[in-house]
């Protein structure tokens, strides 16, 4: 008995997967969390850094979150513009850190900011044009020269991007950890085929909601608008989550008469004292819509209920 177990434990300690040690991993949200903890399924768990029923737009970090980002031997991350008062952080407490931004990531899909009171449906078009010219390669350079138009940070709302996104978390691993690089790429291509039926599944289930009218809390959509063909009306924040003027209300509030508007969607982070300042005597719908996966518990799986929760958001605002 005894020497069975000195047997097994030597077998435990000199088997290449527990003798490598798996590297340490910090991401940034809920639903990037999501996509690096299904690529690592099998070796380890990567760390969430940012709380999920917190803004990302604006967070400090607790003391065991900068200590998980001074542990990381590599931090995936949606993207500077999305969480701006990381950049210290990340340059103080992860400086040795492999750093992967996502929306940086050859062959993303990314979407200039919207602007304005309004999404005027013409300028709506032409971001649509945008996102297929940028299916062929990112331009990040070029946007970079550009002041005038910043990106729009919310890039894991396109499924495509995701799946771009898992290619490369399993290649940063596999260089990190050769040992398990088979695990990451299988994991990888499991994740990819699940994602691209989703798109499918998503895809039918909005097909009947092309023209259904609706505006949100913040301008974060713009990502699943292109994908599945469903267009926001107007936001009552735009995509920095900041409080609107008085005079962007008004605006909106007009725009939802004049658009027939008939869904408002809130998220669970939203302040519910606005809606009525917004709705007036209107006949709103109010549900909630949750694009960072506040509500669900964070893990591999997160990232598919998001999307389909989103989904059911916008299914259950049917008004026929
Ligand atoms: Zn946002």
């Amino acid at each position: 008995m005894k020497i069975r177990f000195a047997a097994a434990l030597a077998t435990i300690a000199f088997s290449p997967a527990a003798w490598a040690k798996s590297p340490m991993v910090a991401t940034d949200i809920s639903p990037v969390h999501s996509l690096v903890a299904q690529v690592m399924d099998g070796v380890s768990t990567p760390t969430l850094i940012i709380d999920p029923g917190a803004s990302p737009h604006g967070y400090a970090l607790r003391p065991s979150q900068a200590q998980a980002l001074e542990k990381a031997d590599i931090v995936f991350r949606t993207s500077d513009e999305l969480t701006p008062w990381l950049i210290d952080s990340l340059a103080t407490l992860s400086g040795s850190a492999q750093q992967v931004e996502l929306m940086q990531v050859e062959g993303t899909i990314v979407l200039e900011q919207r602007t304005g009171d309004n999404f005027d449906p013409h300028t709506h078009d032409d971001h649509d044009d945008h996102s297929d010219h940028d299916d062929h390669g990112h331009e990040h350079d070029e946007h970079d020269h550009d002041h005038d138009h910043a990106y729009d940070p919310h890039g894991w709302l396109d499924p495509k991007n995701a799946i771009v996104w898992l290619d490369t978390i399993a290649a940063e691993l596999s260089a990190l950890d050769p040992d398990n690089a088979t695990t990451y790429a299988a994991n990888a291509a499991k994740s990819k085929a699940e994602l691209n039926a989703l798109i499918e599944e998503v895809s039918n289930a909005l097909a009947p909601l092309h023209d259904l009218r609706f505006v949100v809390f913040h301008d974060a959509y713009q990502y699943f608008e292109s994908r599945f063909g469903v267009t926001t009306t107007g936001a009552i924040s735009m995509s920095d989550a900041k409080d609107p003027g008085p005079a962007h209300l008004a605006a909106l509030r007009d725009r939802i008469t004049e658009m027939g508007v008939t869904c408002l969607f809130t998220e669970p982070q939203f302040n519910p004292a606005m809606i009525d300042t917004i709705r007036g005597q209107r006949d709103l719908q109010v549900a909630v819509i949750d694009p960072l996966g506040a509500t669900l518990q964070p893990g591999a799986t997160l990232y598919s209920q998001l999307l389909r929760d989103m989904a059911q958001a916008l299914q259950s605002c049917r008004t026929d």
